[in-house]
């Protein structure tokens, strides 16, 4: 299972289709061999949606601290459960405050990670890396060009102003997904409490807040985690690698110690070596660590009695324990440990990656399980891809040579520079002629572009892509996260020994995906 002894070069732009493999050991024979090198079976590699991709060099045995989020991180949740149940949660709440909202439903397609909420107009969009809008619904309907157009001609996505909410966790989609179609409601007149889209938008937040939500689902959770949560026997594995061959590793959640302790240890126990628990892998503990301000203030921390969930203050860490609270400063203090040396695992682009990479400079690796769903989309749609890239190399070809056809008959008219010996009749046939080769070829190119358009989600298209260019979400992970990986067991494969190397493209993992977007005339 592990590829231990090998390290391969992740991230970068692998040139062949299928997933790369070893080089198949040589037999001797008709082969010349020297003697400095002896050939040796290869160890397998992980699938491409099982990869690390690196955005900037990581070595990993430089690392002597690992740091693990648990929510969506070191435990995932199976969304639609979970995202329904929050959905169903907080239209419980609305329908008390007396909404007509009780034939909303939980739709998980609707809505993915890294859009953005427009809180001024009332949309969900999604935007390039330089935050153009590149798609918008208003409410559940998108928009159409000329809308969007109006709408977005002149913005540009700040996400410093407030008319903007990220979408940057999975937990994010159940309340996305509700604001889009309570936008619809307000438009049908039938929210006459709420100002506006903006003020919707802080009435379902606060909604979420006093309720309790989350409190209340963690609960159902404890209660059936099979229902929720999806284990992964192979995570457990590759912590305890990182553990023996040396790193300190922690849990730093926002969860509370009672819940931690109870999903700790239903999600890993049972996939550890007998006598070993989950407290056996991790050096120290910290709960309720209120990220992102964890990385940012100075909070004090409370030892945790872990039997009793009793606890008491104190003013250093010691390097094994379970702490309420603190901040990353006292970590560093207890490992002796600081910067470059420790690296982060966590889910939420903003308080996971974002703020640990840009105040304690800690290296940093973002999980986006979607990854493995978008790899693969990507892998079955590759025939549509090469056919959509023949054709559009056909189109651009007719069109260069359209182009030179229009600049000869103008010159020829005009009596100026040089132009080729043809009549300007034998001309203008000739650009009739690929002006209809290039229509046929429009009208082979309007569905494979459609249909590239939403790969992986059918109103969204790809998580990382926008059009031809990197999505909003692509570019924030290309600033923040070191590396992304879409699960921590995909460490497995790696082993705590690897060398991850950048890549010298810009986007590691789909060197040659091709989109046609819509175009003016
Ligand atoms: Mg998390």
């Amino acid at each position: 299972m592990t590829g231990r002894g090998r390290t391969r070069r992740t991230g970068g732009r692998t040139r062949g289709r299928e997933p790369p493999t070893e080089p198949p050991p040589q037999d001797g024979g008709d082969v010349e061999e020297t003697p400095a090198r002896t050939p040796e079976p290869g160890f397998p590699h992980p699938p491409r949606e099982r990869g690390i991709y690196c955005n900037r060099t990581l070595n990993l045995r430089s690392i002597r601290a690992i740091g693990y989020d648990m929510d969506y991180t070191l435990i995932h949740y199976r969304v639609e459960e979970w995202e329904l149940r929050a959905f169903e949660h907080l239209r419980r709440k609305l329908t008390e405050r007396g909404w007509p909202v009780t034939q909303l439903r939980f739709d998980p397609a609707q809505v993915i990670r890294g859009l953005i909420l427009d809180t001024e107009l009332g949309n969900v969009v999604k935007a390039n890396r330089f935050g153009y809008v590149k798609r918008a619904a208003h409410g559940t309907r998108l928009l159409d060009f000329e809308r969007q157009r109006d709408a977005y001609a002149r913005v540009q996505v700040d996400l410093a102003e407030r008319r903007y909410v990220f979408l940057n966790t999975l937990f994010t989609i159940s309340e996305a997904c509700m604001y889009a179609q309570l936008v619809d409601l307000l438009d049908a007149g039938r929210l006459p409490a709420v100002l506006g889209y903006a003020d919707l938008y802080r009435q379902v937040r606060a909604s979420l807040d006093e309720a309790h939500v989350e409190g209340e689902l963690k609960a159902e959770i404890l209660a059936d985690p099979d229902r929720f949560v999806e284990s992964d026997p192979e995570a457990g594995i590759a912590l305890l690698d990182q553990r023996r061959a040396g790193k300190k590793l922690l849990l730093i959640t926002n969860s509370d110690w009672d819940y931690t302790r109870a999903l700790m240890a239903y999600a890993f126990d049972r996939h550890l070596p007998t006598g070993l628990t989950w407290r056996d892998l991790f050096h120290l503990v910290i709960v309720a660590a209120r990220k992102p301000e964890f990385f940012e203030e100075d909070a004090p921390a409370f030892e945790v009695a872990e039997n009793t969930g009793l606890v008491k203050p104190v003013r250093r860490l010691s390097e094994e324990g379970v702490y309420l609270g603190g901040n990353a400063g006292l970590v560093e203090e207890a490992l002796g440990a600081s910067g470059e040396q420790i690296l982060y695992v966590g889910d939420h682009l903003f308080s996971d990656v974002h703020v640990s990479k840009n105040v304690v400079r800690w290296r940093t690796a973002l999980i986006l399980r979607e990854l493995e769903q978008e790899l693969a989309a990507l892998e079955s749609a590759r025939a549509q891809q090469d056919q959509l890239a023949g054709l559009m190399q056909d189109k651009e070809r007719l069109e260069f040579d359209q182009a030179q056809i229009r600049v000869a008959i103008q010159r020829k008219r005009g009596g100026y520079g040089p132009a080729p010996t043809a009549s300007v009749g034998a001309l203008e046939r000739r650009a009739n002629d690929i002006r209809a080769r290039l229509a046929e070829l429009d009208e082979r190119i309007a569905p494979l572009a459609e249909e590239s358009a939403t790969t992986s989600n059918a109103r969204w298209g790809l998580l990382m892509r926008t059009g031809n260019d990197k999505s909003y979400l692509a570019r924030q992970v290309e600033r923040y996260a070191d590396t992304y990986t879409s699960r921590v067991s995909n460490f497995l494969y790696q082993t705590p020994f690897v060398y991850l190397r950048s890549p010298r493209g810009s986007l590691p993992h789909d060197p040659d995906y091709v989109i046609v977007e819509r175009e003016e005339e």
